[in-house]
């Protein structure tokens, strides 16, 4: 299995699940299958107790898990079926711990974050990745990782660490991280600074972007300059730098990145197999 993590910085709300719903849709026309994780770093077990005024609305699965509604977004775009346990939460994370722990599992040892609490979240998302998600019954090719809530957060700094451990768990060629920053129009001036200072926090911590998704909260596409400029202060090539502006619709969002070779840069990155190589009957 191939994985893509998708994180974000600056702001939250900025479009971090549709940029990963349509990524994986996009790799899902090229006849791969694709499941989604989605973190919600939160204390809660699940959104079931939070308000919809907090929250937003509660999306309930097939198995009855009342999850986040970009649990909704992924099974739609991707024509999927997902379980509760594709959206993993802190609290669940740190319920099985504990139980582990009181059960004795851990054999006397200090129980703690790292590397317990790190390494339930890795086995999670290993098995997770796993389970078939549409009526072939087959294993997935390509699992999306969404981590909710933006990187340097206390609240996500567990399942940041994970991550990077587990780019090494599952190889170079195997994980690639698409980091969606926000680029702010100032009358007509895209500012590139807010991306700069958090893509040095995310290479702080060890995670290296693949693609940095430039989201413009305006009508206006990432200009070449703005582009060039990321490309140079945030060490990416050019082809990895991405502009998502404001659309009419979430569903352009898929072809506005595709116009700019998300997919082919995914491909020879992660050595996906590329259209011809794919069996026929896709
Ligand atoms: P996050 O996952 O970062 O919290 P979402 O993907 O849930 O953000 O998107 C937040 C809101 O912004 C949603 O209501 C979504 O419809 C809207 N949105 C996201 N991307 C775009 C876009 N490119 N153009 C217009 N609206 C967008």
């Amino acid at each position: 299995t191939k994985f893509i993590l998708v994180s974000g910085g600056v702001v939250s709300g900025i479009g971090k699940g549709v940029i990963a719903s349509s990524t994986g849709l996009l790799l899902k026309t090229t006849g791969l299958k694709v499941t989604a994780i989605k973190i919600d770093p939160y204390m809660n077990i699940d959104a079931g107790t939070m308000a919809p005024t907090e929250h937003g609305e509660v999306y309930v699965l097939n198995d009855g898990g009342e999850v986040d509604l970009d649990l909704g977004n992924y099974e739609r775009y991707l024509d999927v079926t997902l379980s509760r346990d594709n959206n993993i939460t802190t609290g669940k994370i740190y319920k099985h711990v504990i139980e582990k722990e009181r059960r004795g599992d851990y054999l006397g040892k200090t129980v703690q974050i790292v590397p317990h609490i790190t390494n339930a979240i890795q086995d999670w998302i290993e098995r997770v990745s796993k389970i078939p998600v549409d009526d072939t019954g087959e294993e997935p090719d390509v699992c999306i990782i969404e981590l909710g809530g933006t990187v340097g957060d206390i609240e996500s700094a567990p399942f940041v660490e994970a991550m990077r451990q587990f780019q090494f768990r599952v190889k170079h060629e195997n994980f690639a991280l698409i980091h969606v920053s926000m680029v702010p129009d100032m009358h007509g001036e895209q500012k590139t600074k807010p991306t700069q200072t958090t893509i040095h926090q995310l290479r702080g911590l060890g995670l290296l972007p693949d693609i940095i998704a430039c989201r413009l909260i305006v009508p206006v596409a990432l200009q070449p300059a703005t582009k060039a400029k990321i490309s140079m202060f945030c060490h990416v090539g050019e082809d990895q730098v991405i502009g998502v502006h404001d659309v009419s619709s979430v569903y352009h969002v898929p072809l506005l990145l595709e116009s700019q070779g998300i997919i082919t840069y995914l491909q020879k990155r992660l050595s996906l197999p590329m259209g011809d190589q794919l069996p026929k009957e896709m």
